[in-house]
């Protein structure tokens, strides 16, 4: 006899309220086709369309020339001060909707480069948020593996930060590695790792020890705290699936499965949550 398939949403999921205020400043009505958003707001296509559709207009950061509007936003991923001075000399109007575990992240790194540390970032070098964090530094190095970490040779004292949306195991792997990096005499680390992603991360862990045999993790394709989550899942040799849709989802995946977990990254909407739980449901028979 065939067991029932099981469902289990993950108990942290979806959007973060860092990413839900930026949305919410987009949208407030005073700014009806008046706001430009400069870099992506949310890695989300979803809701990118729908700001489009309330008339806010996004551009690429290096298509600023191009912006027709006083008004300018500065997403939840932060930019340097440089960008945003950049900016208001241009005599753009700037809201600011940096999350404030952002502004942390940047006074930290900030704080570490004032105490005479060498500050090094963990994560993505083109990330727009870490770009924004190096954009307040004289110098520093990004390290997003241990291939990278040739960048510390001739640093004695190193002050390390991370990366948001990182995965915490890993950057605990990095910073032993830079503690015992040729020349590396002292090392202080401070986890900027925000409170939404670690719970998400760990809602990951309750779902593996549910023994999920199924993961679907829904997010923007470019979204890196969404491609973490489904990197947690597929580490522990479970099959994993990243979506940004319900129509993504392919009913072969589900045969023979028994038991699907539900995750989504920090920049998901509640209503693509919804619509990939109803369609799984679907396509598993509880529908
Ligand atoms: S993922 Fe974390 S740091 Fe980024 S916007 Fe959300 S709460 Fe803020």
């Amino acid at each position: 006899m065939n067991l029932p398939v099981r469902i289990t949403l993950a108990q942290a999921m979806g959007t973060c309220f860092g990413v839900q205020d930026a949305i919410d400043m987009a949208l407030d009505p005073e700014f009806k086709d008046r706001l430009t958003i400069v870099g992506q707001l949310v890695h989300n296509p979803q809701t990118t369309q729908r700001l489009r559709d309330n008339g806010v207009r996004i551009v690429e950061r290096d298509q600023v020339d191009s912006i027709t509007t006083e008004a300018v936003m500065i997403t939840a991923h932060g930019a340097s001060d440089t960008t945003k001075a950049d900016l208001r000399a241009k005599g753009f109007t700037v809201y600011d909707a940096t999350c404030p575990l952002v502004i942390r992240l940047h006074k930290l790194a900030r704080f570490l480069e004032r105490e005479g540390w060498f500050p090094v970032v963990i994560g993505e070098e083109n990330h727009v948020e870490v770009r924004g964090v190096l954009g307040n530094l004289k110098r520093a190095a990004v390290i997003r593996d241990e291939k990278d970490l040739s960048r510390l040779d001739g640093e004695s004292r190193i002050g390390i930060v991370t990366q948001t949306t990182n995965r915490l195991e890993k950057v605990q792997k990095l910073v032993a590695a830079i503690r015992n990096h040729p020349g590396v005499n002292e090392v202080r680390f401070i986890d900027t790792i925000c409170q939404p992603v670690k719970d998400r991360q760990r809602a990951i862990g309750t779902l593996l020890d549910q023994d999920i045999d199924l993961g679907v993790v829904i997010g923007g394709f470019t979204s890196a705290n969404t491609r973490k989550l489904a990197e947690l899942i597929l580490d522990r040799g479970i099959e994993a699936h990243h979506i940004e849709r319900a129509e993504d989802l392919d009913p072969a995946w589900f045969a023979g499965k028994t038991h699907i977990g539900i995750t989504a990254g920090t920049s998901t909407p509640q209503d693509v949550i919804e619509a990939v739980n109803d369609r799984v449901r679907k396509i598993v028979g509880l529908a």
